[in-house]
């Protein structure tokens, strides 16, 4: 060991600095012990540092880096709405109040108030999805991957599942439909080929073994051509007539009709179930901007299957995403509110006319501070595998500067990190994905990154 090494001072030396005795009245001690070790470990792997004489501004750099949090909140200017990275739909505020409420104390969350008895956690918020999709039944679990292979593992464990080629997709980080559909316990039947297939495809398929058809809404791509498929609808008659169930990933949860905001092609929960589906499955904040969850609608009997299958206590949700969720669809009773109450919808149905005023009248507060921002015509997208190919008109706030890439880093590692994109060499930050609420912080923090 160098002598220099040697020298490094002890916890307790260290603990006496005055830098240190005044990160010891702001924070606990074993994070201040661990931020002093941590530095005498830099110290000691970097033998020139061994001299160094500025402990006390080391270690509080290690305090600090240990008081972020990993989870923080970030501004999503990205122009992807429901951005999967981003932690998707940002709750409405009814929602953020009935988290509270039953996050602070006790709940009859698996006790009937009537009986005084033990009750059910899942009977929380079918009344209400029955209410707005018309289901029979529902179940409500941790998020649409663990819904399928609930309802896989239930109606069709040990038995085959027949579902098309051009079905089997991969919905974004390391969720492969095939790989989810195998570990269900099911036997996957794949028919038809990647850009074609037709009814014979299925009705070929069907043995004794087969326990259900799974059509998976293909979500974040589009096939376009030369191409066929068969819709629920028109398989519907055939799986009655053989008495095989019909599983309907829908992926995105869709309440009511956007088309007039220029979204059009998707079935709500409503009219998939209409379709003759005896399973919609769909996620809960996606489309539906409510909590992470899988909300499987369907016939009381087949969700009674699925209520009883072992995996409905693995994927089971807790109260918060029940309350959030119970709040969110309560929004939908009125769709008129549920769109300026849910924060997706709303930034989804702003007009885009809205979004350039935000845009301008940033731009001119920016101006005054000596912060040059242009606006400009921009594309946002819904995300989250949800109406992929239909561009949302919108504006954003363009910056040029020399090195684009320091740039974006200084948004990205500001203490409130806006993600925005970087589009011909421009830094972008779209404003339809930006909560109104947000304008004040994010101009604050456009100053941070650009002062
Ligand atoms: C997004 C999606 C899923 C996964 O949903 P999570 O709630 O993220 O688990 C499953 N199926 C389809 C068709 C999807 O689009």
């Amino acid at each position: 060991m160098s002598d220099a090494r040697r020298t490094l001072p002890g916890v307790s030396a260290l603990l006496e600095l005055d830098d240190v005795r005044r990160l010891l009245a702001a924070n606990q001690r074993s994070v201040v012990v661990n931020a002093i070790r941590a530095a005498v470990a830099e110290a000691r792997a970097d033998i020139s540092a061994a001299e160094i004489d500025n402990w006390g501004s080391r270690i509080t750099a290690h305090v600090q880096s240990m008081n972020v949090r990993s989870l923080r909140p970030v501004i999503n200017a990205t122009g992807v709405v429901l951005h999967t990275n981003l932690g998707r739909a940002p709750l409405a505020d009814a929602a953020i109040d009935a988290v509270c409420q039953v996050a602070s104390g006790f709940t009859n969350l698996e006790y009937d108030l009537t009986t005084g008895k033990r009750g059910s956690r899942y009977v929380h918020c079918v009344a209400l999805l029955r209410e707005l999709t018309g289901a029979e039944d529902a179940i409500v679990v941790n998020n649409c991957a663990s819904a399928l292979v609930l309802a896989l593992s239930a109606i069709a464990r040990g038995r085959d599942v027949i579902v098309s080629r051009g079905e089997l997709v991969e919905i974004g980080g390391s969720f492969r439909v095939p790989d989810i559909m195998g570990r269900s316990g099911a036997n996957l039947v794949e028919v038809g080929t990647t850009n074609r297939t037709h009814l014979d495809d299925y009705t070929r398929a069907i043995t004794s073994r087969t326990g259900a058809i799974a059509k998976i809404h293909r979500s974040n791509f589009a096939l376009s051509g030369f191409v066929a498929e068969v819709s629920v609808r028109s398989l519907a008659p055939f799986a009655r007539e053989h008495s095989i169930p019909i599983i309907h990933d829908r992926g995105s949860g869709l309440l009511i009709d956007l088309s007039s905001y220029g979204l059009r092609g998707e079935a709500t929960a409503r009219d998939a179930l209409n379709e003759g589906a005896d399973l919609v499955l769909m996620s809960g904040d996606k489309l539906l901007g409510g909590p992470q969850c899988g909300i499987v609608l369907g016939k009381r009997h087949s969700l009674d299957i699925l209520r009883r299958d072992p995996f409905a206590r693995a994927m089971r949700v807790d109260k918060m995403t029940i309350a959030a969720l119970t709040a969110t669809l309560e929004l939908y009773r009125d769709p008129e509110i549920s769109l300026t109450e849910i924060p997706a919808l709303a930034m989804l149905t702003s007009s885009a006319e809205s979004i350039r005023l935000r845009c301008s009248s940033m731009a001119s507060d920016l101006a005054q501070r000596g912060i040059t921002a242009r606006v400009v015509e921009s594309e946002a997208s819904v995300g989250a595998g949800a109406f992929p190919t239909t561009p949302i008109p919108s504006f954003a706030l363009a910056f040029d500067a020399a090195d684009i890439g320091a740039t974006e880093r200084k948004f990205r590692l500001g203490q409130t990190p806006v993600i925005g994109r970087i589009a011909d060499g421009v830094m972008l930050l779209d404003l339809r994905s930006v909560l109104p609420r947000e304008d004040a912080l994010l101009l604050k923090a456009i100053e941070a990154a650009i002062a």
